[in-house]
């Protein structure tokens, strides 16, 4: 066992305050967020429960990932009518040109802050196209 290793090995907590493993040697039952997020499930109030560390070779600060134990965790709350209706008002105001009301079938380029028209007046597409066909 190397030294960097038994820094990372605490299952009691003793060193580090809460149960502490080596990266990749978590016990079976503890999942990190993103790995309950595949699953479909949230810690679901649940506090952290132990933490899997990396020793970084230069980095003086150690990499750690928190742990949840998965048979606590809570299925991922369904959206809401609610919910689908603020997302709805929220896309829709994205597709709105705040100057001239239009709404379009995509989302406005937050760069112009308005819809192309809106943001160059006196070109449109198809005086742009002629124009350089001609010349
Ligand atoms: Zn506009």
């Amino acid at each position: 066992m190397s030294a960097a290793w038994g820094k990372c090995f605490d299952p009691t907590g003793a060193v580090h305050g809460i149960p502490t493993y080596p990266w990749k040697l978590a016990p079976d039952g503890l999942a990190t967020l993103r790995q309950l997020r595949a699953m479909g499930l949230r810690p679901g109030g649940q506090p952290v429960q132990a933490q899997v560390m990396r020793l970084r070779r230069r980095a003086g600060t150690p990499r750690v990932a928190y742990l949840y134990r998965v048979d606590l965790a809570k299925p991922v709350r369904p959206m809401t009518s609610r919910k689908w209706g603020a997302l709805a008002l929220a896309m829709l105001a994205r597709r709105t040109c705040p100057i001239c009301r239009v709404t379009y079938s995509y989302c406005l380029p937050t760069s112009l802050g308005c819809c192309v028209l809106c943001a160059y007046p006196d070109t449109t597409p198809t005086a742009n196209c002629t124009a350089s066909r001609r010349g």
